[in-house]
């Protein structure tokens, strides 16, 4: 459906075309994501008022919102706590009370009786009568105060008035007659789910009509929204799709499934596979013999033992002359795969290489030179890896871990550091977080999935109890047992502010109240604020035993592994989510002993709160965790894209938008194989003209 009349398409016109526009509102709107008038068309209200008619003052009733036309009664200026003026008015039907507490005397003498006006707003309960405080209001003379469709409310940002967005939006939909906005999904392919078409779909979204359901569009769940939202996904997954289909076009390193350093490696270990690790990893490697791209997704719960699955991979990889390259998305678990890793590969000889963001300059300069010129052959660090002047002689396998808190960029720029123009390194994403199947489609397109679903023998599940702040001195008579016993403890301060400042505030308080009442305990303190090489000596301390309880902030959230400990206090549970407190969780139940996790909560709980610690008493199992949050938070949660605001969709919840996610994937697929046009619009659309790597079909 290619556009055949010569109307402009709106995406190509500016802001800077609609009236009471100029430079510095476009700059001021730019936050939204409005960047032409197409996204004012995409930028949908979050909820609505009905202005559209008149309410009889008989029927009000408290707390809604309301048009009303009546006569003025009388009107006083009064003195009571504060000066008011006070004007009551009648319809015929009943008597309302409209309170000004700021007015001019020009206003109180508009204000005389018989005089008629419409006035909007919300309805209180008064002393005397129902009211409204500063209704926004008309004489009569000046004109009715009825809209014809609902009235809009958008999400704003500084500088920008509800009544600019309105005025925005009014335009760009009259320009939808002169202009073109092409419906790049064919409406027969939206006969069965009974969606309406673009243009309808979007002018009910801006100006429902009356009468319209508005919990439905206020919820995302009507019909109008539900197209949008579907177009959304749709564009999204072409995104992802065509990247794999990109990434197929190339030839990989061919690595053979066994290889002597692997059988070494996986000699030296203290334990064997279980029979879910082995299966994954047979799949990873059947994958890298092939000569294909692999792009494989390893899903395990917290614990499962990913790493070591990895590490096999690894030890192919190098064998067979490539270098690898892992990456994480913190510096702690980024040391802590460093650690990990020369440890299983020191030993046989292979040195194993580090790039963080903080290292100097001139270690900096020498790791990446013996990068580029292949002395190094497995390099472990963080987003410093991705950088451009990180250039590698041979990369045959990249490692990322907790891909989830990596965009799509990223991925692809660790794509283009291939062995040569048409060589793509083979992709191993490792994720901790349970990904329900229909996500998994949507959200990870691009990738096959192994799922590693069985944990070490030998786990106890963690024992789970919530415990009212108020008793926290119990709880902390509780860790000194547990310290006199040998055990170490976490204990996790949490807020919810992401400020890195004030997370590490509090977990200085917890650290003097903890160390008042346990004099004779070793107490460790780790928060985003130390120095990277401050927070390794004591994570290292901690798993060396030579702390016995480590006060954290949920920097320690991930893959941080220290099977000794078993017990862990979690401040301010309620203020998590249902992945986050799972994540922490996980952080014990690691070894032999039996572990417990309290869960410390300020009470009132909300019925939401008292939820989620319910199902964390109730289950260890990170699937049923995640589809909970999924049900009560949404994908962005689960996902763990609302923190760094990757990925995140415009109109589309992933959670909300689930029962859609099959007709997602046909739709797309059907543009895929017929509509290649279609899919280049959906994508320019929707993923933008920056994001160039999908463009080419
Ligand atoms: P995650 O999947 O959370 O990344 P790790 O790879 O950190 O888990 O593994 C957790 C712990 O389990 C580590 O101490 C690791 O050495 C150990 N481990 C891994 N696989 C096994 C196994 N098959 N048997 C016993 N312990 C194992
Ligand atoms: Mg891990």
């Amino acid at each position: 459906m290619v556009s055949t009349t010569e109307r402009p398409a709106l995406d190509t016109v500016p802001l800077t075309k609609l009236k009471g526009v100029g430079a510095s509102v476009a700059e001021k709107l730019a936050p939204l994501g409005m960047h032409n008038v197409q996204d004012v068309l995409f930028h949908l209200p979050f909820r609505y008022q009905d202005r559209t008619q008149l309410a009889q003052i008989g029927t009000l009733r408290p707390g809604s919102e309301a048009v009303i036309a009546a006569e003025v009664v009388i009107a006083d200026v009064v003195f009571r706590k504060r000066r008011s003026l006070l004007v009551r008015v009648n319809d015929g039907t009943g008597s309302l009370m409209l309170r000004f507490f700021h007015f001019s005397q020009q206003q109180v003498k508009q204000f005389e009786p018989g005089k008629r006006l419409q006035c909007f707003g919300e309805v209180r309960r008064g002393p005397a009568m129902l009211e409204m405080v500063h209704p926004e209001y008309r004489l009569q003379s000046q004109g009715a105060a009825l809209e014809e469709t609902l009235t809009p409310f958008y999400p704003t940002t500084e500088g920008v008035q509800q009544p600019t967005l309105r005025k925005l939006s009014d335009q760009a939909l009259s320009m939808l007659e002169q202009h073109e906005l092409v419906d790049w999904i064919p409406g027969e392919l939206l006969r069965e789910s009974n969606l309406p078409d673009l243009v309808s779909a979007l002018k009910m979204v801006h100006r429902p009509t009356p009468g319209a359901d508005v919990e439905a569009l206020m919820s995302g769940l009507h019909p109008a929204h539900r197209r949008l939202a579907l177009e959304e996904l749709i564009a999204h997954r072409l995104g992802l799709r065509l990247l794999r289909v990109q990434a197929q076009r190339n030839t990989a390193p061919v690595i053979p499934v066994n290889s002597a350093l692997a059988e070494q490696l996986q000699a030296s270990l203290s334990f064997t596979l279980t029979d879910a690790q082995q299966r994954v990893l047979d799949e990873v490697l059947a994958n890298m013999a092939t000569g294909e791209p692999m792009l494989r997704l390893v899903q395990g719960d917290v614990g499962a033992g990913k790493t070591i699955v990895a590490a096999l991979a690894a030890a192919n990889a190098v064998s067979a002359g490539y270098q690898v390259a892992l990456m994480a998305p913190t510096e702690i678990l980024a040391e802590q795969h460093l650690l990990n890793f020369s440890d299983w590969f020191e030993s046989l000889g292979i040195s194993v290489g580090w790039l963080s963001g903080k290292l100097r300059v001139a270690q900096r300069r020498s790791a990446i030179e013996s990068v580029a010129m292949g002395q190094q052959r497995i390099v472990v660090g963080t987003h410093a890896l991705f950088q451009n002047d990180v250039v590698f002689e041979n990369l045959g396998l990249a490692i990322i871990d907790e891909q989830h808190r990596f965009g799509v960029h990223q991925r692809m720029a660790l794509r283009n550091k291939g062995a040569s123009e048409t060589s793509l390194p083979h992709q191993l994403i490792m994720t901790a977080t349970p990904i329900p199947r229909t996500l998994a489609m949507t959200a990870y397109a691009d990738l096959d999935c192994s799922i590693i679903d069985e944990l070490p023998p030998g786990r106890k599940p963690v024992k789970t109890v919530a415990v009212e702040s108020a008793r926290r001195g119990e709880v902390v008579s509780g860790v000194a047992k547990a310290i006199a016993e040998g055990r170490q403890v976490y204990w996790v301060c949490t807020l919810i502010e992401e400020s890195e400042s004030l997370q590490a505030e509090a977990a200085e308080d917890a650290i003097a109240m903890l160390q008042e009442l346990l004099p004779e305990s070793r107490i460790g303190l780790v928060h985003g604020r130390l120095k990277s090489r401050d927070k390794d000596a004591i994570m290292q301390q901690f798993k060396a035993q030579e702390l016995d309880l480590l006060v954290a902030t949920t920097v320690i959230e991930v893959g941080v592994d220290v099977p000794n400990a078993s017990l862990m206090i979690i401040e301010n549970a309620e203020r998590l989510g249902l992945s986050q407190l799972h994540q922490l969780r996980g952080r014990v139940g690691r070894g032999s002993a039996q572990s417990s996790c309290i869960l410390l909560y300020q009470a009132p709980l909300s019925q939401n709160a008292k939820e989620r610690i319910s199902i964390m008493r109730k289950t260890n199992d990170g699937f049923v965790i995640a589809q909970k949050d999924l049900d009560l938070r949404g994908a962005g949660e689960v996902l763990g894209t609302r923190q760094t605001g990757l990925a995140e969709f415009r109109i589309a919840e992933l959670g909300r938008d689930s029962d859609m996610l099959d007709t997602v994937s046909d739709i797309g697929d059907h543009l895929l194989a017929h509509l290649p046009d279609n899919v280049k619009g959906l994508i320019r659309r929707w993923i933008g003209e920056e994001r160039k790597d999908y463009g080419g079909v």
